[in-house]
Parts: structure tokens; sequence; C-alpha cells
């Protein structure tokens, strides 16, 4: 009967948790999306054997159906978590809510995509004013009893009750104070059994209500934040930033507590199975000896390298060491994991794939393909290729470094240099660097709150917290320069200003931080181009073997290309043309042509400018001999090389020998009311074709004097905006008339083979490409104007009400970053298909922004082209990413 099929498989599609534990477990790694990163592993770690305490997962669909019911725990979860809290009870031989052996939990956050810090999480839950004095009984352990539920109390009450934290920090302090301590682990029992009791007053002040002392109560207002925390600020501002999209929500892990605060012989830790920084197959992490999980990322104290474990409990160092190798067998990645020792009993907490940089990511990928963990296309895909970039980025000289004085050292929490005067807080840091400044983010420690303001930072100062604080593993996630744990600094957020062995800095001060050596420097130090590892250069050789595209780069100049070309670009897609004229006196050349008004004028002017052009032509033909070279013909405005102020205007005519009044007539009459769609690109030449042979002349008389010299050039003529047959019919018959003609001038006897193609960035001409393809050599999509002309959307006026539509989840991504598939790469396809039905052997590559956003490339790749086109120091991703594509399209 179909009715019972559906009953069934609803109740299925609603398992309500999911257990793990020494009896049964019923997750696994696979199962992410469902029960989150955190869950899923947990549930994996307990099947391979590791010691992880039992528990169960609230799956990510009781987040989605908490939301869907207007923010109501589902009806039957409350069961349900009962039911599982009882199997934790078997599992343990504690109880919920016992006042002789209670057990205590703690709820956790966890979405199939980790969001280190960005949600919740409490400790120590089940503990009561009873269950303490039992707990205290049962353990001998005063002190540690009461640390247990001084943190639970301020969990609670700044995670659940949404209290600030430093109402709880204030009442700690004094409590110090009073009993004349400073750190918090030399507090007595009788001073933490104080703070409980002010804690739970400034609890009842500011919630209204006694701490609750229903231990399920407890777990269900915690794992109602738990969903709560999902949709904070906080974190949606991280999935935005991160660009993940498309998740339910966040899963919630109920899970019997280990305490690693039970003295000497207990402590906690986080640790990556290889150094996240720079990839070393090296166990790389931190300890606290006697402190709970969150102290060590907190930065509370500053840890202890796991290194020094050995002296401490050697027997716990193996295990660990024991562990990774385990885990990373099993999960055939580097692992990042939480552990806690209770009381010379090692537990593992948590594993997951460890971020790390993009250095990192390429050595750990070529380690791991050595030594057969992975196959080769697996470490292809291990590497982000948009992160390349950041290996591409300069570092300080040592020579430079010398000569200026080094302030402080701290931890080199994630490599790069940067350089930028001080912000204190992430709100001056947005605007600052909003308002074009680079600054350097101050802080003692970070945390979620501070994302905005670290993403607009040029690099993150701070002066507690470790190699695995929230400044750190937020910075090397996102390549971006962090210097961590400077004691030295003492910073006056408030005064704006930090102090330095007695010295004090102001906002003013521009200070330089080297993340790869943790200094922290005066003024600006002087930086330079990095060198590329081996392993870098492995796997670009992998990625070549495996990519079907070429790749290709937009250069404007011999220097551009020439690093492109060292980058392992195999042609230039894109020689803009229009820089050209800026320079030196051309400028002058370039405004008397525009300000005649006759051809003969403007002929005489544009015979000015045909030598620079032909020298720059030379210059990029020989940088990248044997090679092609599409140049576009002139694009913008005229009126983008006349100046707009009266000063300015005085200038040329002076220049020229003409009244200003005639500058002045002439710039009004080129004034447009919408310049992106009007007299540029191709329009240009139909109307002035003088420009167009001025510049066909020069390339090919270049491309003569090449081939003269034996340097094999190799241009293409690209015409832009072309939008009907019959501009590029009738552009190309001019083209090919000058190029005769200049060759017979020349008299040169050799070949000469230019082919002639368009850029396809009019919609109009992605539709009607069969028709454009019979005048074309080959396509080039320019998807910056595409994209601007498919949605309307001027690029430069974008950012009025982008963050917006970003936020309201009306565009998930900047259609000028990523292209748009749907809309935007349906033109492409449309193009595509439509010019190779003419002509099955045209050459289309794409040379907009988007040829070097991975996604985008796939996207080309999957379509067909032949190549992207993009920035020099993109060419790496774009040749790491176009091998993704191809080893994924076959999976
Ligand atoms: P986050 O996702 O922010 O890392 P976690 O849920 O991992 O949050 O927990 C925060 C800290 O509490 C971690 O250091 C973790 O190891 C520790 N912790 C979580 N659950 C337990 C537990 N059951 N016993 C002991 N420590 C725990
Ligand atoms: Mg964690
Ligand atoms: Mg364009």
């Amino acid at each position: 009967m179909p009715v019972t099929t559906k009953r069934k498989t609803k109740t299925r599609a609603s398992k309500m948790t999911y257990c793990w534990g020494a009896s049964k477990t019923e997750g696994n790694a696979t199962q992410k999306e469902l029960l989150g990163g955190k869950g899923a592993n947990l549930a994996e770690m307990t099947t391979v054997g590791l010691p992880v305490p039992p528990g169960f997962t609230i799956p990510t669909t009781m987040c989605e159906a908490y939301y869907d019911q207007g923010k109501r725990l589902p009806r039957g979860l409350d069961a349900a978590i009962s039911k599982a809290i009882r199997r934790v009870e078997k599992e343990t031989g504690k109880k919920f809510g016992s006042n002789t052996d209670p057990l205590l939990v703690s709820v956790r956050s966890g979405a199939a995509i980790s969001m280190p810090g960005m949600m919740d999480t409490v400790l120590n839950l089940g503990l009561t004013d009873d269950a303490v004095q039992g707990l205290i009984e049962l353990t001998g352990n005063e002190r540690f009893v009461w640390d247990a539920y001084r943190r639970l109390i301020n969990m609670f009450g700044d995670v659940v009750m949404g209290m600030s934290h430093e109402v709880f920090e204030h009442e700690f302090d004094s409590v110090k104070k009073k009993h004349g301590v400073a750190l918090d682990t030399e507090l007595s029992a009788e001073g933490l059994k104080e703070v409980c009791v002010r804690y739970k007053k400034v609890y009842k002040k500011h919630v209204g209500n006694n701490f609750p002392q229903d231990p399920h109560k407890q777990l269900l207002l915690s794992v109602e934040s738990v969903f709560q925390s999902w949709n904070a600020d906080r974190a949606k501002t991280y999935r935005q930033i991160e660009g993940i999209v498309g998740l339910k929500g966040t899963a919630v892990n109920v899970q019997a507590m280990v305490f690693g605060n039970m003295g000497k012989d207990s402590g906690t830790g986080v640790a990556f199975t290889r150094n996240p920084s720079t990839g070393e197959d090296k166990f790389f992490g931190e300890f606290l000896i006697d402190a709970q999980g969150e102290d060590v990322v907190a930065g509370i104290r500053t840890p202890k390298p796991v290194s020094q474990m050995k002296q401490w409990n050697s027997k716990i160092y193996r295990e660990l060491l024991q562990n990774k190798k385990i885990l990373e067998k099993h999960y055939r990645d580097i692992q990042d994991i939480e552990f806690t020792i209770e009381r010379g009993k090692l537990w593992m907490l948590q594993t997951r794939n460890g971020k790390r940089t993009a250095a990192a990511a390429v050595k750990i990928a070529v380690d791991m393909a050595k030594s057969r963990l992975i196959n080769r296309d697996e470490a292809l895909l291990r590497v982000p290729a948009g992160d390349l970039v950041q290996l591409l980025l300069p570092s300080f000289t040592t020579k430079s470094k010398q000569q200026v004085k080094r302030l402080a050292k701290g931890l080199p929490a994630s490599p790069g240099a940067a350089t930028g005067a001080l912000a204190f807080t992430a709100e001056e840091a947005v605007a600052r660097a909003e308002a074009g400044e680079d600054v350097l983010l101050v802080r003692k420690e970070t945390s979620p709150e501070d994302i905005d303001g670290m993403q607009h930072a040029v690099g993150i100062l701070t002066s507690t917290g470790g190699m695995t604080s929230h400044a750190a593993v937020v910075a090397r996630g996102w390549g971006k320069c962090c210097v961590a744990g400077v004691s030295a600094l003492h910073i006056h957020a408030k005064r704006k200003c930090v102090i330095i062995d007695g010295k004090t800095y102001g906002e003013k001060e521009v200070l330089s931080i080297d993340g790869g050596t943790g200094e922290v420097m005066l003024g600006d130090v002087e930086r330079h181009e990095p060198k590329l590892s081996a392993d870098f250069e492995t796997i670009m050789r992998w990625a070549d073997q495996r990519r079907r595209m070429n790749v290709r780069t937009n250069a404007d100049s011999p220097q551009d290309a020439k690093r492109a070309r060292s980058l392992g670009a195999e042609g230039i897609g894109l020689t803009r043309t229009e820089h050209m004229f800026f320079e030196g006196d051309r400028i002058l050349a370039m405004r008397q042509m525009i300000l005649a008004e006759t051809k003969e004028n403007r002929e005489k002017a544009l015979a000015r400018l045909m030598p620079y052009q032909c020298d720059d032509f030379v210059g990029i033909f020989s940088v990248m001999k044997g090679l092609p070279v599409t140049v576009r013909l002139l694009d913008p405005p005229l009126h983008e090389f006349l100046p707009h102020n009266l000063s300015g205007q005085r200038d040329v005519a002076h220049a020229l020998g003409i009244r200003v009044s005639r500058v002045k007539r002439r710039v009004e009459q080129l004034y447009e009311y919408n310049p992106m769609l009007g007299h540029r690109g191709c329009r240009l030449s139909v109307t002035y074709p003088e420009i167009l042979v001025m510049q066909v002349t020069a390339i090919v008389e270049a491309m003569i004097e090449c081939k003269r010299k034996r340097i094999d050039a190799r241009p293409e003529i690209m015409i832009p905006l072309v939008g009907t047959y019959e501009e590029l019919a009738q552009l190309r018959t001019l083209t090919e008339k000058t190029i005769l003609r200049i060759k017979k001038k020349e008299r040169f006897k050799g070949r000469l083979s230019i082919p002639i193609g368009t850029m396809i960035e009019i919609p109009r001409a992605a539709i009607i490409a069969d028709r454009i393809a019979s005048v074309a050599d080959f396509f080039s999509f320019g998807t910056n104007d595409l994209t601007q002309l498919t949605y309307g959307y001027s690029r430069d006026d974008i950012n009025s009400f982008l963050p917006q539509y970003l936020k309201d989840g009306i565009l998930e991504r900047d259609p000028f970053q990523t292209i748009d598939i749907p809309g935007v790469g349906k033109l492409v396809s449309m193009g595509c298909e439509g010019g190779r039905s003419v002509n099955s052997q045209l050459k289309i590559g794409i040379c907009g922004e988007h040829g070097g956003d991975p996604i985008s490339i796939e996207f080309c790749n999957s379509v067909g082209l032949n190549y992207v086109s993009c920035s020099p120091f993109r060419v790496p991703t774009a040749r790491l990413a176009a091998a993704q594509a191809e080893i994924r399209s076959n999976q």
C-alpha cells in the first residue's frame, strides 16, 4: 500500500539521532551532509578503533526542520534525545542528572563543511549544584569539579543565554585578584567555588532566572542554541566569504565529557598530522596541561608545542604518533585533530582534513603521491587551484630586513609579508581598508566576530594565542599573513595604540610582519619575488600532462608577457592596445588624433603613433616567440583619452597649438550618456577605419621585422565588441587588405599567416555565432562585457547592490568573479555550438576575468574551449584548474 511506504520513508528520513560508541555506531565519514563533519568523523574514528568518548549526533535535517517550523524544536526530538542519552549512560556507566556519578556531556556544533569557531559548543553540561557534590565525592578532586562547573555556567550563559563573556571574565578576575593569583590554574578549589557562586549570581541578574538545575533542560536549550548559532551573523558572514552555499544547517553532537582539567596528569591539545604551514611531514601541534579544550584555541594561555610532550608523558606522545599514522592511512590526507588526556588516558575528540597553506598543500600532495598514499590525479585535486596565487606573493628581502628595526617576535602563524598601518578593531580595519589604506589588524586574540576585519586587513597580528588559535587557523585558510602570540605587544584597543618595549605605536604607525618567521618590524620593508619550490614544479608538470585546454595570459607589456611565460603561459589571449597609448608623449599624439576634425589630420597623428605601436608589438612578439599573441584592436571610447579638467585641456591645447575652446568642444562632443554602450570597440574602426589600418599596419610591420630577425612572431588580430555579421565582415576585409598592402610595401616574400577573429562579448554575437564564424578564424569570449550586458549590471557600479544581493541569496556569487553558468554560460555554449557548426576547427578561448577562476575554468573545459586566458599571476592556477576539470570530467 502506497500510504505505508510513504510513512516508512518518512520515519527513516527523519531519524533523529545517530549514535557512536563501543556497542553500536550508526554513522560514518561519508555522511557529512547529514551528520556534519564533526559527527561523521567521530563515528568513523570510533569504527576505526580509536578511543572516542561515546555520544550521538542530531543530524542537520533537524536543524533544517527547526527553521522550517519557525524556530521550534521538531516534535519528538526531545524523546529521541532522552533515548540516545540512555545509550550513552549505558556505555559510560554514569547517569545523566545523577547526584552520585553524573554523566556530563558536551554539546557541539558541526556542519558539513568545517567553520572553525563559527558556531557554539557547551562543555560540562549536566552539572548542577547537587551533581557537583556527588562528583566531588566520587573524584575527590574538588578543584576540578568547581572548575568544570564555572566553565559550564559561563559557557551556558554566554552561548545559550546570550550573556556577554566579559561579565564572567570580570568576576573571575576579581576573585583571582582577591586570592592574589595571576593564572586561572593557580586559583584554589575554594577560589573556584567562589567563582561559581558569583557566576550564578550574575547569571540570575542577566537572565532573570536561576541557572537551570535540570540537566535535561540544560541539554534541550543548548541544542536549540547550537541550531541558532547556524544563523548568527558571524556564521553567515563566514559562509559568504568562503562561498559555502547549499547546506541544510548544523548538526549537534552530544558527547560524554572527558576531562583534561583533572590535574597535572591531564591535559588537552590540538595538532596537525603534518605541518600545515610548510607541509613538512612532522607531527605538529600544541597542548596545555590541566586545561579544557577551548583553552588552547581561545589563546587564554600560550600552549606548549607537542614535541615537548615526550618529557611530560612519552607514552601518550607515542600513542598520538601512532594515531597520526592510523588517521592518515585511513583518511589519506593531513588531519587536524583535537585530543584530551584524562588522568593519563588519551581520548580523541575530533578529526578533520587539515586546512593548509598553498605551499603545504603542494608539498603534502606531492609527498603523499610519491609515498603512494594517493595517486597523481588525487594529488592534483588536493591542491586548491586558486590558492597557488599565494605562492607567487613576494616576501621580505633579507637585506632590507637587516636595515629595519625588529620590534618583537611571535609565532609564524601564516606565511606572507604584510606591511600596513595599525587598526585595533575589526570595524576600523574594514572602514580604513575600504578607504584604500593597507592596515594590519592588531588584536589580543581574534574571535569569529573579527572575520570581516581580518579579511580586509593585509595582515593579522595578535598578542596571545598559538599556532592553532583562531587568528592562525583562519589566516592560513585564506592565505593571509599572520603573526600570532607576540607576548611583547601590550595592546590598548580603546586608546588605539600598542606598547612594545615601553614605546607606543598608534594607528598611523606602519609595521611590517613576516608570517614565515614571526617577526614584527618597524616601518615599510622591501619585498622580493618568491622562489618556487621543486614540489610546485612537480605539481605543475603533472597538471600539464593531465589538462586538455591550453592556458594563455592577458598581457599588455613585454614584462607581463615574460612573467606569464615563466609561469607557463602558452601564448597571449588578450593584448589590450589602449594602455600603450597612455605612456609618455604618445598620449599627445593620441589626443591629436582624437581632436582632429578631418581624416587627413587624423592620419597624420596616427602616423606618429604607428612606430610606437610597432615597437610595442616587436617587444611582445619577441618575448612570446613561437607562441600565439592575440592583439585586440582599440576598444575603449575615445573620450577616455582626453583630459576632463580645464588645466588638462589647456595643456593639450598648448601642446597642439590650438585653442582651449576647441579642445573643450571636442570633449563635449565626445561625451556619452552611457559610454559602456557607446562609441567603442569595432564601432570605432567602422567610423574611423584609419585607426584599424594604423594598428594592423603596426602589427604586420612588427611581425615582418621579427621574421627578418628570425623571431617566430605569431600575432592574431582580434576585433572587439562585434554584434553583427556585417561589422566583422567589413572590418575583416579591411584588415586583410591592409595586411596584403603592407606585405607588398615591405616586399616580404615569406608566409604571413595572421588569424583574424573576434571577441564574443555582446549577447547578440553569441546568438548569431554561426553567421559570425563564417568570417572569423577564432572566437574569444570576453566574459566581462558579456556578463555586464547579459545581466545589465555595470561592473563598476555593482558594489552598490551586490552585497545585499549576496546576503539575500539573490545571487550566489559575484558573477564577475565566477561565471554565471545558467545565463552567461549558456550564451558561451551557444556561441561554441554556433561557431563550430560552421567551422568545426574554430579555435575558441576566453579572456575575461573568469579565465583565472577555477569554477569558471571547469565550465570552459566542459563546453570544449581550446584555451583560457588570465592574468600572469593566475596562470599556474589556470593550469592546475584545467587539469582538475579534466580529471573530474572523467570521473
Ligand atoms: P569547535 O568546533 O569550535 O572546535 P568543539 O565542538 O570541537 O568546537 O569543542 C570545543 C572544545 O571543546 C574543543 O577543544 C574540544 O576538544 C572540546 N570538547 C568538546 N567535546 C568534548 C568532550 N566531550 N570532552 C572533552 N572536551 C571536549
Ligand atoms: Mg573543534
Ligand atoms: Mg570588452
